[in-house]
């Protein structure tokens, strides 16, 4: 069975994201730790988690994703912002220890015209500092579309992050299908070349999630606007052949793309409905 859900609120509690999953006849999901913008956070309604965490179980969701808000920059050139960043990451990882099967999905992060280099070791750094030993959360690597300085639209960036990990085993990747399109790889018409390479250069076994969007824009394009399922330059087929391809049918499928919930709920009849 396709593993397939979207990117839902968590601004009214835990236990109302199951209800909306399975309004869309979604088992998985992905939610914001805090506001995506500013990086606050509410306080945390252990109840509600506890709640969250058995209905889980229940309904058989599989792994589940937070993700980090996206005024974390890692790579900042300034380091008031690296504070802001290493701390944020520090407290949600300690949060999601009480969300057995947690990813912990971000954006790597953006060089600010430092230079690639410079921002991967920096990001490096702090991912150092922040994951822990016995930590159970595994964290994803965003693919990039490489809008503006953004980091991680190669995958040999990501290689070269995921290199310097001292607890490999903490680390993952998550592939956007618009941020990958746009950032040049040809998912529309050569969806196993790009995963040949992907392995080649990172190994599908760090693979651990997918944001299946459309995108707004063409192949190279470096904009980042995800567009609804089969509306954009992905299209359809490509579409297809991506939610039924061997290497990445058991993955989980999140949608991020610009719905409300009835949209989604149309988006995972559709994509069920072509699921071999
Ligand atoms: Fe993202
Ligand atoms: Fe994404
Ligand atoms: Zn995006």
């Amino acid at each position: 069975m396709l593993n397939i859900g979207c990117h839902v609120s968590s601004s009214n509690g835990y236990t109302q994201m199951i209800k909306d999953t399975l309004y869309i006849d979604g088992n998985t999901l992905q939610w914001f730790s805090r506001n995506p913008k500013s990086g606050q956070a509410k306080e945390v309604d252990l109840t509600d988690l506890e709640e969250f965490n058995k209905k889980r179980v229940e309904y058989g969701f599989v792994n589940i994703i937070c993700h980090a808000p996206y005024s974390l920059n890692l790579s900042s050139d300034k380091e008031k912002n690296r504070d802001f960043a290493r701390e944020i990451f520090k407290s949600d990882l300690e949060l999601l220890e009480k969300i057995p099967n947690s990813y912990y999905n971000f954006h790597p992060g953006n060089h600010m015209n430092q230079g690639i280099e410079v921002a991967i070791d920096k990001i490096i750094e702090i991912l150092n500092e922040v994951i822990f030993e016995n930590q159970k959360t595994i964290i994803l690597l965003e693919t990039m579309a490489g809008k503006g300085t953004e980091v991680g639209s190669c995958f040999s960036e990501l290689k070269n992050i995921i290199d310097k990990i001292k607890y490999k085993d903490k680390i993952g990747v998550c592939l956007d299908t618009c941020h990958v399109s746009d950032a040049g790889y040809d998912i529309i018409s050569d969806l196993d070349s790009v995963l040949d390479e992907f392995d080649k250069i990172i190994g599908l076994d760090r693979l651990k999630a997918i944001h299946l969007n459309d995108s707004m824009n063409p192949m190279g394009s470096h904009k980042d606007r995800h567009e609804k399922i089969g509306k954009g330059y992905i299209g359809i087929d490509a579409i297809n052949k991506i939610i039924n391809n061997p290497r990445l049918k058991n993955l989980p499928f999140i949608l991020e793309t610009p719905n409300d919930l009835e949209g989604y709920k149309e988006e995972i009849k559709l994509l069920r409905g072509l699921s071999k």
